[in-house]
């Protein structure tokens, strides 16, 4: 019998992950005294040690970090933590409080357990518990087309999640496919180290880094932005799917302006839509999503002029300035090795996978249903999804919130709160 298996196999609560949300909920639960166990596959903070490249540094500034009872307290609030200063502020949250966490275990399936609580099989043995809180974060596989697969065995490919830096990419020409958070900042990291960077742009907006004398991400949460519930959003539950504002933490902070790339010798295409062997075919909408982004940009301070006159707020007037750049047509098609493109880098987002749940709760594409991570199945949670509440409930600054919530309803289910306990489903070793 192993250490782990020698140990009692049934826990109150069961937390899946140990990122930042489920220590989050770990922290609450060991507040209220509540016997719980994390189940981390690799190690804490696996997502910031092993998934994101050498130069990544937050986009939200440091005073955004607010994990419970944790909250930033270096002196560079408005600054954007390293890749290493992120895995440093998770490691000391693990030191400040201990959570109970068994790293290098793997839960291999949840499922409810006759007479109730639930099943949970892990790489380690199989355990029970009464209540589950699923903290796996909201990016579970890599997707890449499976057109993908047509193009030359030669050109090197890799996924967002892979990438490091741009050594690790064979000399030549680099093709990055999708503008989100993640391929605007590849693309500008290759950019910035000399390598010539084609890029297909997507629909994802762009919001500036400044206005008017302040960060924009002060404006929006003086807005009130951040903790605006999912059900208040104009586009209420759909916001979930929509890709995120680009803007970069990098050297201080600034914006990102495809544009501007563009000028400096990026070269810039529609969005990609079929692959021909070694030709690739784009849809004409190079201008229009460029045009989208800088909308969106111009939108969001144009909510905080409002704001701004509103309050009476004395800020330093600033104007708009035209695009720096305009695409002279639309390019239907790119030959690969015409271009000198070595390789591509994959920035098109990731699908969830729950497969391993085996719990009633799922929507048609794989979502679980959930108000606030409480699921209709009594016990079952899901903390740490991007818009699960509010847009922080996926980020550093509003997962705590959500934790909270959430280890109030678990104390309330075991009887915590009305001071009636729930029997302890005991099991036989
Ligand atoms: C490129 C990128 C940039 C981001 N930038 C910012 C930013 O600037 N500011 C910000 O606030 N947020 C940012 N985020 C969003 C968010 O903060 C991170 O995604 C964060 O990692 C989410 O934390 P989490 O705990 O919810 O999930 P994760 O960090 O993904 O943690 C989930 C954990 O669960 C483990 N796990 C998964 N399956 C199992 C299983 N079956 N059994 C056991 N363990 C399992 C994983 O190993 C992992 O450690 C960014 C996200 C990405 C992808």
């Amino acid at each position: 019998m192993n250490a782990i298996t020698a140990q009692p196999t049934h826990r109150s609560v069961i937390i899946i992950g140990g990122g930042q949300a489920g220590l989050s909920i770990s922290w609450h639960l060991t507040q209220r005294g509540i016997d719980h166990l994390v189940f981390e596959k690799q190690r804490v903070g696996h997502a910031w040690r092993a998934q994101r490249w050498d130069t990544f540094c937050l986009v939200t500034p440091n005073w955004q970090c607010k994990l419970p009872g944790f909250p930033y307290a270096g002196n560079d609030p408005d600054g954007f933590m390293k890749k290493d200063d992120i895995v440093g502020y998770i490691e000391e949250y693990v030191a400040s409080f201990g959570p109970p966490v068994r790293e290098g275990v793997a839960v291999t399936r949840l499922g409810r357990r006759a007479g109730g609580g639930f099943e949970v099989d892990t790489s380690a043995g199989s355990f029970t518990a009464d209540q589950v809180v699923v903290a796996v974060g909201g990016y579970h596989t890599p997707k890449m087309p499976r057109s993908a697969e047509r193009l030359p065995r030669d050109l090197t490919q890799i996924h967002s999640i892979d990438y490091r830096n741009p050594e690790q990419l064979p000399p030549g020409d680099v093709l990055v496919v999708g503008t989100g958070q993640s391929g605007c900042q590849i693309a500008e990291d290759l950019h910035l180290a000399g390598r010539r960077v084609h890029v297909c742009v997507g629909s994802a907006p762009r919001v500036a880094r400044r206005y008017r004398g302040r960060d924009v991400v002060d404006w929006l949460d003086a807005l009130g932005h951040y903790t605006l519930p999912v059900h208040e959003h104009p586009m209420k539950e759909k916001v979930r799917g929509k890709a995120n504002h680009y803007v970069t933490g990098r050297d201080g902070g600034r914006d990102i302006d495809l544009r501007k790339f563009a000028l400096e010798g990026m070269q810039l295409y529609g969005r990609l839509s079929d692959v021909l062997g070694e030709t690739i075919t784009l849809e004409p909408n190079l201008k229009r999503n460029l045009d989208n982004a800088d909308n969106s940009s111009n939108n969001i301070k144009d909510m905080i002029d409002r704001y701004i006159a509103s309050a009476g707020i004395d800020a330093p007037e600033e104007g708009r300035a035209p695009p720096v750049w305009e695409p002279d047509g639309e390019r239907e098609t790119l030959d690969l090795r015409a271009a000198g493109i070595t390789s591509i880098v994959w920035s098109i987002g990731f699908a969830s996978d729950y497969r391993w749940i085996e719990c009633p709760i799922f929507d048609g594409k794989g979502y679980p249903g959930h108000t606030r991570g409480v699921t209709e199945e009594a016990g079952l949670y899901f903390l740490g999804l991007p818009w699960l509440y509010t847009w922080g409930s996926g980020r550093f600054v509003g997962v705590g919130d959500d934790a909270a919530f959430l280890a109030e309803r678990i104390d309330t289910l075991r009887g915590g709160a009305t001071g009636i306990r729930v029997v302890e489903m005991a099991l036989a070793e």
